[in-house]
């Protein structure tokens, strides 16, 4: 996670120092940070072996009037203890539905896909799948470009209720994606009785894979098993070419990462498809 905190800082324009603001105080400013219109969406592609833009991931900014953008690690383990996430993760699927019924209209954008990180959480609400369902009819998109991700840590509870929610989802066109794959501590029985089409190995995996030899036999591993189950596999934090041709002896053939991109702005990321497909 050591990693994950240094590529956070290079992000960002500016930092928030852990003593800056307690825990309290942002707390209290993020039941603001959505009617103050301080949230927003940045769009990270993601692409097929040939580079071609087959999606994003949708990642969520919070511009703090004060202390200027706040990177999502720090503020969402917040919203799911206050329980804020669960307006925010709405309001994020509402905007990802918006945008992909806008670009419906557009041949450079039609079939692009959207995934949105959905937290284990905003998931256990009871209305969980009618708010979903409500959101996506009531924004006229396809549903079947929608991809929601969950996390390992959703599997607290009862495996057949995550199943049945799932499944009423998917019945809708969505398809489901399981995010930081091998991070969390689930077995893989629980794991492999739910109705996933994707798997996102996690970028610890593949930050490594060129040098250790446990990471690249893990890797190989995880693509075996999402073969074996019919499930698509997406490799997260690809940052040098020669990692995505491993991958892709791997059998891997979709990504994500600085290699291709870093999430942008939405205006930055439209213009970015526009460069890609003059190529
Ligand atoms: P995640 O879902 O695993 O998202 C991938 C993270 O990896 C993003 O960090 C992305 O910017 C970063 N990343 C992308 N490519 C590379 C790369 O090549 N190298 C490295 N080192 N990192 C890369 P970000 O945007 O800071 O988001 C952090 C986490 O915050 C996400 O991890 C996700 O768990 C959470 N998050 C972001 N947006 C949302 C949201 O709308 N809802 C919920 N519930 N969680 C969100
Ligand atoms: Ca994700
Ligand atoms: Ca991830
Ligand atoms: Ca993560």
């Amino acid at each position: 996670k050591k990693s994950d905190n240094l590529n956070s800082i290079e992000m960002y324009d500016e930092v928030l120092h852990p003593a800056v603001k307690t825990r309290a105080t942002l707390e209290t400013d993020l039941a603001f940070a959505l009617q103050g219109q301080q949230l927003l969406l940045y769009f990270q592609v993601q692409v097929d072996e040939t580079h071609q833009p087959i999606g994003a991931e949708v990642l969520l900014r919070w511009q703090h009037p004060a202390l200027g953008m706040i990177p999502p690690d720090q503020f969402i383990p917040i919203a799911e203890e206050s329980g804020e996430i669960v307006p925010i993760g709405q309001w994020v699927l509402q905007q990802a539905c918006e945008q992909l019924r806008h670009w419906a209209s557009a041949p450079l954008t039609r079939s692009l896909m959207l995934s949105v990180n959905v937290s284990a959480v905003q998931f256990n609400q009871p209305d969980f799948v009618q708010m979903v369902t409500d959101t996506v009819l009531q924004s006229g998109c396809d549903p079947r470009l929608l991809r929601l991700e969950l996390t390992e840590s959703l599997i607290v509870r009862n495996v057949d209720e995550i199943i049945g929610k799932i499944q009423a989802l998917k019945a809708l066109g969505m398809t489901f994606s399981l995010d930081d794959f091998g991070t969390g501590q689930s077995s893989l029985s629980v794991l492999k009785r739910l109705p996933l089409d994707e798997l996102k190995i996690d970028k610890s995996f593949i930050k490594d894979i060129l040098h250790n030899t446990y990471d690249t036999f893990i890797v190989e591993t995880i693509i075996k098993m999402a073969k074996n189950l019919g499930q698509t596999v997406i490799a997260e934090g690809v940052e040098m070419q020669p990692q995505k041709t491993l991958l892709q002896t791997m059998g891997c053939h979709r990504f994500q990462g600085y290699l291709f991109s870093k999430p942008l702005p939405l205006e930055q990321f439209e213009s970015s498809l526009q460069t890609e497909m003059a190529m």
